[in-house]
């Protein structure tokens, strides 16, 4: 049995996030753990939702709700959706959370302590109304270059020029809407990053089996123009970790929050920390520092490629910094994007469909199943409803739900609700048996390996094999000459059904529950020999018919949720 570690990308606070978000990070991550669970090894799944930041007091402000409000609200609406997709955090954490504040804390002074801080003064536009420094995107006035009346401090939205605050036309606070602003200076703390340049390079180099698409994007962030620059990790706002150094003032950093980039990585600590301390673990350490204990766990990260900078060299870069014996990653799985039938998911136009509403049209399973087999590993990948309703009619419907509502109906119809005995097995029952053997290695090297995609077509294959032994046998015919033989099919097929419960978990979890059920058996360990396998439910053994496991998805269906959801126009 090992040790391992998994991590999602942390969901930012502010709305339910839509497929593409899911299957960039969260949907794998949970295939991974609960494959891992299924082979016997310890496991900690963890995930938390991202709540520093300016567009988190954005989005309070427009739900015209307390920031900190708002985030418990958020947090506890993204749990949900989460727990509806049967994502299996062992924690769903809060980067807001004391343990996440303290240890952000203890990790700056850390960092100041080994030398890399620096302090960077530097000019920001002040509101004298409101007494704060601005954000570039608190600051809206007239585009010097279109005349657009609601440019933004970094850029015009209209023509897309990249502009400084102060080069707007009437500036003013979007707080307040003040024009009384200022430019003044203000000190910041900058993450030496370049300092670690080497160290992070010799780092990614050794990471051989890597996906090309987590290097690549390290490298080129590394390399590219200056290379690896120093970063900000403080700013001037309400809402966030304040700064200090340890646990003790940071002078001349009063009434600043560290930089949400900064805080949010260390949450994935953090919330080790939470899940101990709301009484579901005992010793986080065992799974962060290596030297206690977490020097056999295996940490594998997932995420879509907008977080890979992150977490290839800046979060690395603080753990490396630290010097003091933290876990690093040992694995990066990065996704590209999903895209929405043609275009892009788009939350302000309505364009896709988001977590809740899925939830609303069909169990999580069918979503599952989709997104996880249409994974973006290799390139962007897209969703359609006409591919959504041929797959999964095809895969889940045909193949698996035919396959298990066959064989339990005929067998309740010739013999009764308990597996039959008949006949030993035969040379078909041997090849199927040598068949099932390569194809569950196959699966689980993919699995291993967190090949998706491969390892979804790898099951599918697996599920094909049980409908091609009933398509060859036939027991339905053989019934009639050789009872004893079909009786035997029959208890194959049976067994079959506990096997596919078992290696369909990680994928469709709802369904397998509901085969175990059917199968009235609690036995759910994975199936290392084949012979083993099929001989694991015995003669006798009761189980019921199931209900259909997955429906079809209709013609007016798809064209209704095509419509629905195709958002307004530009
Ligand atoms: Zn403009």
């Amino acid at each position: 049995m090992a040790r391992h570690l998994i991590t999602s990308a942390i969901p930012y606070i502010n709305g339910i996030k839509h497929l593409g978000n899911l299957v960039g990070s969260q949907l794998p991550a949970d295939l991974f753990a609960r494959y891992l669970r299924g082979r016997g090894h310890e496991v900690l799944f963890l995930c938390a939702t991202d709540e520093h930041g300016t567009p988190a007091e954005l989005a309070a402000a427009k739900a015209g709700k307390p920031v900190a409000e708002y985030c418990a609200e958020m947090h506890d609406v993204q749990a949900k959706i989460a727990d509806g997709f049967g994502l299996s955090f062992d924690h769903f954490g809060r980067s807001s959370s004391p343990q996440n504040h303290a240890l952000t804390q203890a990790f700056a002074g850390r960092l100041a302590e080994q030398g890399l801080i620096r302090e960077v003064t530097e000019e920001q536009v002040y509101s004298i109304a409101d007494g704060r420094f601005l954000p570039d995107r608190y600051i809206e006035g007239t585009c010097p270059n279109c005349g657009f009346d609601s440019a933004r401090g970094d850029q015009c939205d209209n023509c897309t020029k990249q502009l400084d605050p102060t080069d707007l036309i009437d500036a003013h606070s979007t707080i307040s809407g003040s024009t009384d602003l200022e430019v003044r200076t203000t000190k910041h703390l900058y993450l030496r990053q370049s300092e670690l340049k080497g160290a992070l390079a010799d780092w990614i180099e050794s990471k051989k089996d890597w996906p090309v698409l987590t290097t690549s994007i390290a490298k080129k962030w590394l390399n590219d123009g200056d290379g690896l620059q120093d970063r900000g990790i403080t700013r001037d706002l309400d809402w966030g970790v304040p700064v200090k150094n340890g646990t003790e003032d940071w002078p001349g950093m009063e009434g600043k929050v560290f930089y949400v980039w900064f805080d949010a990585p260390i949450e994935y600590i953090a919330c080790a920390q939470e899940w101990v301390d709301a009484g579901k673990g005992t010793d986080w350490e065992s799974w962060w520092r290596t030297d206690k204990g977490a020097d056999d766990v295996t940490y594998t990260q997932f995420m879509g490629k907008d977080n890979v900078p992150f977490h290839t060299l800046s979060f690395p870069a603080t753990i490396m910094g630290m010097d003091q014996d933290w876990k690093l990653v040992d694995y990066i799985k990065s996704f590209n994007y999903l895209n929405y039938d043609g275009g892009q998911f788009s939350t302000s136009r309505g364009r896709g469909v988001f977590m809740d509403q899925a939830l609303d049209l069909l169990p999580s399973d069918y979503w599952r199943w989709w997104l996880l087999s249409h994974a973006p590993e290799s390139s962007d990948a897209e969703f359609t409803w006409d591919q959504f309703q041929t797959d999964t009619n095809k895969d889940l419907a045909d193949v698996l739900g035919n396959f298990v509502s066959r064989i339990t109906k005929f067998c309740r119809s010739k013999f009764s609700e308990a597996v039959p005995d008949g006949v030993a097995f035969g040379p078909a029952e041997e090849q199927l048996i040598a068949d099932l053997t390569a194809r569950v290695q196959a699966y689980e090297g993919f699995m291993d390996t967190v090949e998706v995609r491969k390892a979804a077509a790898e099951l599918r294959a697996i599920w094909v094999l049980g409908n091609e032994y009933l398509q060859a046998n036939a027991p339905w015919t053989t019934f009639k000459t050789e009872p004893e033989t079909a009786a035997m099919q029959v208890r194959v097929g049976l067994n079959l059904i506990r096997i596919y419960a078992i290696l369909s978990k990680p994928f469709i979890p709802d369904a397998s529950a509901a085969m175990l059920t059917a199968m009235k058996t609690e036995d759910g360990a994975w199936p290392t020999d084949m012979t083993v396998a099929l001989n694991a439910l015995p003669v006798g053994h009761a189980f019921e018919v199931p209900e259909n496991l997955f429906r079809k998805i209709t013609d007016d269906e798809r064209a209704e949720w095509a419509e629905r959801f195709a958002g307004t126009r530009d």
